[in-house]
């Protein structure tokens, strides 16, 4: 599950009209991400306006699925998933994906 706005755009704040421009590297990075996982767009923006943005940058491609169903929460937790705190950096989070596994494994 991947956020929108603040993770591939560059958001500042809330436009209920308009999605921010593509985040520098975003394309690489989801490229990259969707090698090894299915990629699914989560937003709490209407997800016909998020598709159009996915398409007009041309990353539509590497994406599943897109959902608005986006509970607001501090704290996920799952067993078998992390959340990400994204810090706007592609490297970091990539790396913080590769080095994660279940405790139980
Ligand atoms: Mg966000």
């Amino acid at each position: 599950m991947i956020d929108l706005d603040g993770v591939l755009d560059n958001y500042t704040k809330y436009d209920n009209n308009k999605i921010p421009e593509i985040k520098s590297g975003a394309k690489e990075f989801l490229e990259n991400l969707s090698q090894d996982y299915r990629l699914i767009l989560f937003t709490t923006r209407n997800t016909k306006q998020a598709t159009e943005w996915l398409i007009k940058n041309k990353i539509d491609i590497y994406f599943y699925d897109v959902t608005n169903v986006k509970i607001p929460a501090k704290i996920y937790i799952d067993d078998r998933a992390i959340a990400i705190n994204f810090k706007g950096n592609y490297e970091q989070t990539m790396e913080d994906i590769k080095n994660f596994n279940v405790y139980w494994k």
